[in-house]
C-alpha cells in the first residue's frame, strides 16, 4: 500500500503546528518546528496569505496528515461521514479515532500513529482473540486489543508502555499494561478529541 515516505517533520511546518508524528522526539527539543518556525522550502519565510480555499485545504491537509491517510482513503472517510447521521465533520474525526492503527496509538502501544500503523501491518496485535493487521479497520465498544505472546518483547511495544505514565489516555479506551491487552470501552465523542481541529473548514472545502 502506497504511504508517504519524505521527511516528516516537513508537514508539521508547512501546516505550522505540532501533528506529534514522531513520538518522543516531538516532546522533545529536537522536534523540527521548535527549531524552525516556518514553513519548509525556499520561500517558507516569506509572507503567506490565504484565500477561504486555502484556509480549508490547509485545515483537511493538517488532519489527514496527523491520522497518516492518503489523499483518496481521507475522502471516502470523509464520504462515509457525510452519509451518517449527524455532524459531518464530528462524524469524520470519530470515523478517524476509531482505526485500529488510532486506538493502538491512543492505547499507548505505540508513540506515533505511524508507529502504530507499522506495528499493526507487521501482526503484532489480536483483536477480540484474532490476528489483525489492516491498519485502516474500525473498531466498536467492546473490541479488545491484545499484543500477541510473542511480540510482548518487541522493544517498540516495551518501550512505549515504559513511558505510557507520561501520556495520558482517552477515556473511551481502557488498558491493562501488565497483560499487554486493552479495550474500547465507548465510541470517543467529539469533546473527547482535544486535537486542535476546525472540522468545519473541512466539510465546507468537500461541498465545493
Ligand atoms: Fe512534528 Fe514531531 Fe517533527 Fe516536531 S518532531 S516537527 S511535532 S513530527
Amino acid at each position: 500500500m502506497a504511504r508517504y515516505t519524505d521527511a516528516v517533520c516537513r508537514l508539521c511546518r508547512r501546516e505550522g503546528t505540532k501533528l506529534f508524528l514522531k513520538g518522543d522526539r516531538c516532546f522533545s527539543p529536537k522536534c523540527g518546528i521548535e527549531r524552525r518556525a516556518y514553513p519548509p522550502g525556499q520561500h517558507g519565510q516569506g509572507r503567506a496569505r490565504f484565500s477561504d480555499y486555502g484556509v480549508q485545504l490547509r485545515e483537511k491537509q493538517k488532519v489527514k496528515r496527523m491520522y497518516g491517510l492518503l489523499e483518496k482513503q481521507f475522502e471516502s472517510t470523509m464520504k462515509k461521514a457525510s452519509r451518517m447521521k449527524g455532524r459531518s465533520g464530528e462524524n469524520l474525526l470519530i470515523l478517524l479515532e476509531r482505526r485500529f492503527d488510532n486506538v493502538v496509538f491512543r492505547m499507548g502501544f505505540a508513540t506515533s500513529r505511524a508507529e502504530a500503523r507499522q506495528l499493526v501491518r507487521h501482526g503484532h496485535f489480536l483483536v477480540d482473540g484474532r490476528k489483525a493487521a489492516t491498519p485502516s479497520m474500525l473498531l466498536k465498544p467492546g473490541s479488545k486489543i491484545s499484543v500477541r505472546e510473542k511480540s510482548r518483547k518487541v522493544a517498540r511495544i516495551a518501550g512505549a508502555l515504559e513511558t505510557l505514565e507520561g501520556r495520558s489516555l482517552p477515556k473511551w479506551v481502557e488498558i491493562d499494561k501488565d497483560k499487554f491487552e486493552g479495550e474500547v470501552k465507548a465510541l470517543p465523542t467529539r469533546e473527547d478529541i482535544t486535537l486542535p481541529i476546525q472540522e468545519q473548514l473541512i466539510v465546507e472545502l468537500y461541498s465545493r
